[in-house]
């Protein structure tokens, strides 16, 4: 039975001069699925996402999205096709509201760009405010909805964006490191949140250095490193996988 793929990323290598960031790379993510890429600092994590959602492209190997190659395309396209990402860094707009953020997210994928237009007609999108009103509530950040951004504690500062990419309906939602530099106290809030993105069917790669954040929420695991892929499997396999252990977790146990 033909599987239903929602990415599927083949023989992907990359290269930065000499350095072999990615070597032969096969991912394949089910629709509706959570699948984690983990793997230590420097594995090649933050380059396999980049090559996903168009900002660097791949030396061999292809990404297919819904059965559309996104080799060549530029994070533009990509992202109307229904690709939406949560870089390491938040890229929100620090001098706009929390709703004005929000709206902003709509409206670029409504109208096929970042838009910059007057917002007096920005606020005549009654629907669209409606909805980003709604989103906030969902998100628990309704309380802040007209606090400039910049004063969001760093775990708020993630959220919004999380928000900001939910609002353009993507089909695979891509984050690297969500929780990274959270208290625990955000971090338990952001996986609760990613657990309800998850009972709506939404498909996403996560990247994720918090072991609690990937057993939370992975249904299968890729693990990385020196930019190859040492082991895939369910939480349990990667859990009790000797490589895995000695690669990543030092030996330790999980
Ligand atoms: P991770 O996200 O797993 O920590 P990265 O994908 O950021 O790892 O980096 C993988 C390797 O590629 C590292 O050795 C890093 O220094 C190198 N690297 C990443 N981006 C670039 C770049 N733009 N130019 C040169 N080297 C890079
Ligand atoms: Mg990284």
């Amino acid at each position: 039975m033909a599987q239903n793929f929602v990415l599927n990323v083949s023989d992907v290598n990359k290269s930065f001069g000499g350095l072999q960031a990615l070597t032969n790379i096969n991912l394949q993510i089910e629709e509706g699925k959570t699948h984690a890429v983990i793997g230590p600092n420097g594995a090649g994590k933050s380059t396999l996402l980049n090559t996903v959602i168009g900002r660097l492209a791949p030396d061999t190997g292809s990404v297919l999205f819904d059965g559309v190659n996104l080799t060549g395309k530029t994070a533009h396209q990509i992202n109307q096709l229904g690709v939406a990402r949560v870089f390491q860094t938040p890229e929100i707009f620090l001098d706009l509201t929390v709703l004005q953020n929000i709206e902003i997210a709509a409206l670029a994928k409504r109208d096929g760009a970042f838009s910059f237009k007057p917002f007096r007609s920005m606020f005549s999108e009654t629907k669209i405010q409606q909805e980003a009103v709604d989103m906030l509530d969902d998100m628990g950040l309704h309380h802040l909805r007209d606090h400039p951004a910049a004063n969001l504690s760093r775990g708020d500062k993630r959220r919004l964006e999380i928000a900001m990419c939910l609002i353009q309906h993507p089909r695979l939602l891509l984050l690297d490191e969500p929780t990274a530099g959270m208290a625990r106290h955000d971090t338990n809030r952001t996986i609760d949140l990613l657990q309800r993105i998850k009972a709506r069917g939404m498909t996403k790669v996560i990247i994720e250095h918090d072991m609690h954040v990937v057993f939370s929420l992975a249904d299968w695991i890729s693990v990385l490193a020196q930019g190859a892929i040492i082991a895939e499997g369910t939480p349990e396999d990667i859990k009790g996988n000797p490589k895995v252990q000695e690669a990543y977790l030092g030996g330790t146990e999980v």
